[in-house]
């Protein structure tokens, strides 16, 4: 048994089953025993490989992305680069190392990291140690000052808590994690709701419904509506809501099971990006997109990127820049199911890689 288990365990004996949201948010951000707070998740002898850790191309190419909407911006002379959840600080080392090419950008930057892990942190404070810019860390987006905003997510908004609900005969109900034969297990809370927004009383009984009501999806949006910017949201995930339950836990490059290692698999949730374009509206920003991160990343040009790459590389190394450009664009590995989302200032009108 993990000690996040039996943390969850006396929480559930003493207050009685937990909501599939608050389970996901012990089990990934825990302070002494979450997933994300005590390892480092990534890479060949991780739990799973992320397009940053990939290749250099697709931090580099974001990079030239951001420097794009900063001259649409005006090329203001400061401006905040956010990343949300960071990872080993991969994307943005490689991101500012291909934006020297632009000193009054590169200049301007001030980066931003919202990290809720010490042991990542530290990762990225190397990552970052030459890069010629002031980075600081926070906790949160409320801590990061205000100004003008480009911002980057990738695979972040997966690893924040979904809601689930679950139908059945008497109606829907809030979907948690209680204890049944002392075992952890899914079980509906004893109440039905009155009923779902867009639900028409069809679906079958045990269909699941999930919502996201993402936080830091709004707060970034909201400062972004007024203050400036942009940002772009990539992860893996849906572009039209539905029914079904996609919560997944993942270890050692394999499929876990959901209750099986609170606090030692990563756990995520596919994005379902129409909910978090209507959040980011509601906060008077606008959104373009979601594309497929093969047609995004095909449009800010990686084939081009990679041939360059290739001019002056061995022969291996040519054949590992070609499997990286189709682990990232190819539609049966990464190039459809993930997709690339911005959410901007109305005033910036079209944007790069979107509307052009
Ligand atoms: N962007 C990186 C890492 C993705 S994994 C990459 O592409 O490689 C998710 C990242 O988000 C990790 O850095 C994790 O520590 C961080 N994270 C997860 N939940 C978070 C939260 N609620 N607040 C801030 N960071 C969080």
């Amino acid at each position: 048994m993990t000690p996040l288990e039996r943390e969850i365990r006396s929480m559930i004996e003493t207050d009685g089953p937990i909501p599939v949201d608050r389970y996901m948010e012990l089990c990934l951000a825990h302070p002494r025993h979450g997933y994300y707070v005590t390892r480092d998740p990534f890479g060949a002898r991780g739990d799973f490989v992320t397009a940053p850790e990939v290749s250099q191309m697709f931090g580099e190419l974001i990079g030239a992305w951001a420097a794009v909407v900063w001259q649409q911006m005006g090329a203001l002379e400061r401006v905040h680069l956010i990343e949300l959840g960071p990872g080993r600080g991969t994307l943005m080392a490689d991101a500012l190392r291909a934006v020297k090419a632009l000193p009054k950008f590169h200049a301007a930057v001030s980066v931003h990291l919202v990290e809720v892990s010490p042991v990542l942190r530290e990762m990225q404070e190397k990552a970052l140690a030459n890069a010629g810019v002031p980075v600081a860390w926070h906790q949160g987006i409320e801590e990061i000052p205000d100004g003008p905003t480009i911002a980057i997510a990738n695979e972040f908004v997966d690893a924040l808590p979904i809601s689930q609900f679950i139908k059945d005969r008497d109606g829907w109900h809030v979907r948690m994690v209680g204890l049944v034969d002392d075992k952890l297990a899914f079980v509906a809370a004893p109440d039905p709701m009155l009923g779902l927004v867009g639900e028409t009383g069809t679906t079958p009984v045990g269909t699941i419904l999930e919502r996201r009501y993402d936080r830091p999806i709004s707060l970034l949006s909201r400062r972004i509506a007024r203050q400036g910017g942009a940002a772009l949201i990539v992860d893996y995930g849906h572009a039209e809501s539905g029914f079904g339950d996609t919560l997944q836990a993942v270890r050692e490059h394999k499929f876990a099971g959901l209750l099986e290692h609170p606090g030692e698999a990563d756990l995520t949730a596919q994005v379902d990006f129409a909910a978090v374009a209507d959040w980011a509206q509601r906060q008077g920003a606008t959104t373009h997109g979601p594309l497929s991160q093969g047609e995004f990343l095909r449009r800010l040009g990686i084939e081009a990127r990679a041939a360059r790459l290739k001019a002056n590389a061995t022969e291996q190394q040519a054949a590992d820049i070609d499997a990286a450009l189709a682990r990232l664009t190819a539609p049966d590995q990464m190039g459809e199911l993930f997709k690339v989302l911005a959410i901007a200032d109305p005033k910036l009108g079209p944007l790069s890689g979107f509307d052009t």
